[in-house]
C-alpha cells in the first residue's frame, strides 16, 4: 500500500515561498537547487534553508504546501468567509457537496459532470482561479488528482475551461 510507505518516509524536506512569486514549495534539502514550479526562480537551496520549515516525509510535505497555499489564496483572494480551512471548504454556501462521496468505482463521467459543477460554482465568486485552488477543491469534491490534471485538460481542449496568458491561473467561457 502507498499510504504505508508514505508514512516510512524520514527523508526532510524544506517548505519554503518563492521570494518571487511566493508560490509554496518544497525540495528535498539534499538538492542543490529548486526550480519555482509557478515563475520558474531557481532557488539555492542552500541559502533558503534558514527560511523555511523542515518536515519529513514526502505526504507530509505536500500537505504542508497545500495547507500554505490554501492560506495564501485567502490572502491572495480574499475570500476569508468563503474559503476556510481545507476541511471545511465552503463557497458561499452555495456549494453542496458530500465528503465521504469519494466512490474509486465512479465512471470518468461522474467525475467530469462533478468537475464542471465545480467549476461552475467557482466561477461564481471567482473570475479567474489559480490551479491550486482548482487542486484544492477537487480533492474536497472528492474528485482524484490524477483525475484533475486530466479532467481540466479535457475541459481546455472542449474550449470551456480558459487559462490565463502568462499565468497559472483559469476562468470559464461564459
Ligand atoms: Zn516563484
Amino acid at each position: 500500500m502507498e499510504d504505508i510507505t508514505w508514512k516510512k518516509d524520514e527523508t526532510p524536506y524544506l517548505i519554503f515561498s518563492c521570494s518571487k512569486c511566493h508560490q509554496y514549495i518544497y525540495t528535498k534539502i539534499t538538492q542543490k537547487s529548486k526550480k519555482c514550479v509557478r515563475c520558474g526562480y531557481t532557488h539555492k537551496v542552500s541559502k533558503i534553508i534558514d527560511r523555511g520549515e523542515i518536515i519529513k516525509g514526502i505526504s507530509n510535505a505536500v500537505e504542508l504546501v497545500k495547507k500554505k497555499q490554501n492560506d495564501l489564496a485567502i490572502k491572495e483572494l480574499g475570500s476569508e468567509p468563503e474559503f476556510r480551512t481545507l476541511g471545511d471548504f465552503k463557497i458561499a454556501g452555495k456549494v453542496k457537496y458530500q465528503k465521504n462521496a469519494i466512490n474509486l468505482d465512479s465512471e470518468d463521467d461522474d467525475y467530469y459532470e462533478k468537475f464542471k459543477q465545480m467549476l461552475y460554482s467557482l466561477s461564481e465568486t471567482h473570475n479567474s482561479f489559480p490551479y491550486y485552488i482548482i487542486e484544492i477543491m477537487a480533492e474536497n469534491y472528492g474528485i482524484p488528482q490524477s483525475e484533475v490534471k486530466l479532467l481540466t485538460r479535457r475541459l481546455q481542449r472542449q474550449g470551456f475551461l480558459i487559462r490565463l496568458n502568462g499565468d497559472y491561473s483559469y476562468k470559464i467561457r461564459v
